[in-house]
C-alpha cells in the first residue's frame, strides 16, 4: 500500500444523492477554492462559496437554479471559502433578484462582515433583493425549506504573525437534516471531538485532510484522522487535499 501522503486525490466534482437530497462539490482545493450545491426538491443552498462559484454554477444549474439559491453557508472567512461570494451576489442584482438572502457566517468573522460593507458601500442604490446577515454564535438548530441546519464549533486556525505559532479562526461545521438523512460539513478544523460528534452516524460526512504534515495538525487534519472521523459515517468523501 502506497503511503504518500497525496496517495488519495479527489477527482472533482463529488456528487452524493438519496432521492432529492443532492448535494454536489464543485471543488474543495485548499488555497485556492471550495464551492457546494445543496438542494432539496424546494431548495437551493450554497455552502462556502469559493472563487468560480459563479461559473461552477452557471455551467451546472444555470440563471434560474441560481437565482432560488435563498441561503448561504459560510464555514469561517478563508478566502478558498467565500472568494466567490461577490460576484454570486452582484450576479443576483444584475438579474434583478428580489426575494432576501440569508447568508449565515460564525461569529467574528470579520471576511463576510467587511464584504458585505463594502458590497453595499458599491451597490446599495441598484441593490435589487434584501441581504440578511445570520451571525452564528451558539449551536441552535434552526429550520430553512424543510431542511434542519444545525451549526457546530469546529477547531480551525491560521498561522500567527510571529510565523511560528497559530491563532484560532472562528470557524464552524453544519449537519443538514432532511426527510430522515442527514449530511454533515465539517468545513475546515483540526481534528476536534465536536465535528467527531457530529459525523457519526450521518449518511454524508464531508471532512477536510488538509494537513500538509503530522507536524501541522492544530491547522488540518491529516488524512488518518480524517477517514477516523470519516469511517463513523454511513459514507465519506475526503475533500481540501493538498495538491
Ligand atoms: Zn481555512
Amino acid at each position: 500500500m502506497k503511503k504518500d501522503k497525496y496517495y488519495f486525490k479527489n477527482q472533482y466534482p463529488l456528487i452524493w444523492q438519496q432521492d432529492d437530497f443532492y448535494i454536489k462539490i464543485y471543488s474543495s482545493t485548499p488555497n485556492v477554492a471550495t464551492g457546494i450545491l445543496l438542494t432539496t426538491n424546494n431548495s437551493t443552498f450554497v455552502i462556502d462559496p469559493g472563487d468560480g462559484i459563479l461559473r461552477d454554477l452557471n455551467k451546472d444549474v444555470g440563471a434560474n437554479s441560481i437565482m432560488k439559491i435563498s441561503d448561504i453557508f459560510i464555514s469561517h472567512g478563508h478566502h478558498d471559502h467565500i472568494g466567490g461570494i461577490w460576484s454570486l451576489l452582484t450576479y443576483m442584482s444584475v438579474l434583478k433578484r428580489k426575494e432576501s438572502l440569508r447568508i449565515y457566517f460564525p461569529k467574528g468573522c470579520i471576511e463576510i462582515e467587511s464584504i458585505y460593507k463594502a458590497f453595499l458601500d458599491v451597490y446599495s442604490k441598484e441593490l435589487t433583493y434584501k441581504i440578511q446577515l445570520i451571525k452564528i454564535d451558539k449551536q441552535s438548530s434552526f429550520t430553512r425549506k424543510s431542511v434542519r441546519i444545525k451549526p457546530f464549533k469546529v477547531n480551525h486556525r491560521e498561522p500567527g504573525d510571529d510565523g511560528s505559532s497559530s491563532v484560532a479562526v472562528p470557524s464552524i461545521g453544519y449537519k443538514f437534516f432532511y426527510d430522515n438523512k442527514s449530511i454533515c460539513y465539517g468545513g475546515d478544523t483540526a481534528y476536534c471531538d465536536n465535528l467527531a460528534k457530529f459525523a457519526k452516524d450521518s449518511d454524508l460526512a464531508i471532512i477536510e485532510a488538509g494537513a500538509e504534515d503530522e507536524e501541522k495538525t492544530d491547522l488540518h487534519m491529516t488524512i488518518a484522522q480524517a477517514i477516523q472521523i470519516g469511517k463513523t459515517a454511513k459514507k465519506y468523501f475526503l475533500v481540501h487535499l493538498p495538491e
